[in-house]
């Protein structure tokens, strides 16, 4: 099933109604974080080292209103944490469908089959679910063995029940590029709608710190993986940023497209950063001295990033920037198999073997959190 045509046209009229008002700096997903907390604990992630009194914390569902309305995106991203964490994720949810916002719950699924139902079938709802490649991959990605069977699980019943489902993969330095493919062939044999991929960001308060990708190295692995492409992949991205995941096109960043709230307030300035916080979206706007931020800018912090939530809406403003930008987006999508066969022949170099990430156990505050809370 693909993306809804409702959801393309919400999002595509939005976008010219913006560039029709002449606005620059518009936002297109927020990145709505409920809460902190989660009951995993990957060493690629920089969201969860908060101290115990900060991982308590929830925004109600009022504050995530009042935060959606301000911003006025037509698509709501929830990452967290574990957003099914939240002892009132229903109500968010539910408040958001009834403002027709299309939402992405991005989970690792450990809670969805025991959570599902508190939540009803809707265009607007998409179960974004955390998978990081093969079992074996996964596994060592979020440091819990038999995660990736968990997730699939509750992915087939979600499914099963008529939800939409996406996977959202975020790759690092070592991911190989051949199983990397056989894992899209999965996600597409399971039935999800399609897939998000995103190179992990260097994040520094992260445990494991020598996994990340310089952008020379994302280019490599993203060239090796996306070329020669199978029709039957589906991927829940704008075609222009998998092809500057590629290589094939530069962008500069774009924080504002997908401004992120959470318990401090609106963060500045990206999803990944914190340099500081303003109270309101107008304020984020106008005080974040956005001309320090970007790979453009020199800022060291920024030099290797290509994320999703930075590039992505680079992407989606280029296609309706212009006519070329537009007919490369159809050409992108309709036309082109990316054959490339020095890509075959980067699939066949041989692979360091799975070097395994730190392993951590799920902190004892999260899981005693998640116990207080259930
Ligand atoms: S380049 Fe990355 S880290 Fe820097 S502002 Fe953009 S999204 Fe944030």
């Amino acid at each position: 099933m693909p993306v809804p045509v409702s959801q393309m046209w919400t999002v595509a009229s939005y976008v010219i109604r913006q560039k029709l008002a002449g606005r620059k700096q518009y936002p297109l997903v927020l990145m709505l974080e409920p809460l902190f907390r989660c009951n995993l604990a990957c060493a690629g992630c920089g969201k969860i080292q908060y101290p115990a009194h900060i991982l308590k914390k929830d925004l109600s569902p009022e504050e995530c209103f009042r935060a959606v309305d301000e911003c006025g995106a037509p698509m709501v991203s929830i990452p967290g944490g574990e957003p099914l964490m939240h002892p009132e994720i229903d109500k968010i949810v539910e408040g958001l469908v009834a403002r027709k916002k299309y939402i992405y719950l991005c989970t690792n699924a450990l809670l969805l089959k025991e959570k599902i139902d508190l939540f009803k079938p809707s265009k607007y709802l998409t179960f974004s679910v955390h998978l990081d490649g093969q079992r074996e991959e996964h596994d060592l990605a979020v440091c819990r063995e038999g995660g990736y069977d968990i997730a699939v699980d509750a992915v087939k019943e979600a499914l099963k029940r008529g939800f939409r489902v996406t996977t959202n993969t975020t790759l690092f330095d070592g991911a190989n590029p051949k199983s990397v493919r056989a894992f899209f062939d999965e996600m597409m044999d399971l039935g999800v709608e399609g897939m998000m991929l995103s190179p992990g960001y260097s994040y520094d308060k992260a445990p494991d710190q020598k996994h990340f990708l310089g952008r020379a190295r994302t280019r490599r692995m993203f060239r090796a993986i996306l070329s020669n492409r199978k029709k039957t992949w589906q991927f829940n991205l704008s075609p222009l940023f998998l092809e500057f995941l590629m290589g094939k096109r530069t962008y500069p960043c774009t924080p504002w497209g997908m401004p992120t709230y959470n318990v401090f307030g609106w963060q500045k300035p990206c999803y990944l950063l914190q340099d500081g916080y303003a109270e309101s979206f107008k304020e984020l706007i106008e005080t974040t001295e956005w001309q320090n931020y970007g790979t453009e800018s020199g800022n060291p912090a920024c030099a290797n990033c290509m994320v999703h939530s930075g590039y992505e809406a680079s992407a989606v403003n280029a296609t309706f920037s212009s006519l070329e930008g537009f007919l490369a987006t159809v050409k992108a999508t309709l036309f082109t198999k990316y054959e490339d066969k020095e890509a075959l022949r980067m699939l066949e170099e041989p692979q360091a073997p799975v070097n395994p990430l730190i392993q951590i156990e799920p902190s004892q505050s999260a899981t005693h959190l998640q116990e207080t809370r259930a």
